[in-house]
């Protein structure tokens, strides 16, 4: 369900850009979905067909996902999150609260459960391309 909302929010700012950058037409979006965000890619796709406005017709929508990478907040190692590690229950879990990762995830040198996400949350936009508005 959450997709459509997301798809949603991605055009809009998608929109938002390329009103600012003078585009008449988009033709590339970047999307970049982090991974502990467990977005459903195809459902968002489909979504992003079915919303896209008319500046849009032509949008190729690529989706990436981004590793997540942490830290840990007493020894400082840095790793990128697996997810093939938890167990089925942990990973949905996480899906539906992130905060709850804390409890699953420990640093894999020192143990600690004390880490902060450095990325691997949220979406964003990596890059909108398309044809500008002639000049005069
Ligand atoms: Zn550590």
């Amino acid at each position: 369900m959450h997709e459509w909302a997301l798809a949603e929010a991605v055009i809009a700012a998608a929109s938002e850009i390329a009103r600012k950058e003078g585009l008449k037409e988009v033709r590339e979006v970047e999307i970049k979905v982090g991974e502990l965000q467990q977005i459903e890619l195809d459902i968002l796709e489909f979504a992003l067909s079915q919303l896209k406005p008319a500046k849009f017709k032509h949008t190729k929508f690529s989706i990436e996902v981004a590793k997540a990478e942490l830290k840990c907040r007493v020894c400082g190692h840095k790793w990128f999150f697996k997810k093939e590690k938890l167990d089925e229950s942990t990973a949905e879990a996480i899906h539906f609260i992130p905060e709850i990762a804390h409890t699953y995830i420990k640093c894999p040198k020192c143990g600690s459960p004390d880490f902060e996400i450095l990325q691997g949350r949220g979406v964003w936009l990596e890059s909108v391309k398309g044809v500008k508005q002639s000049n005069g």
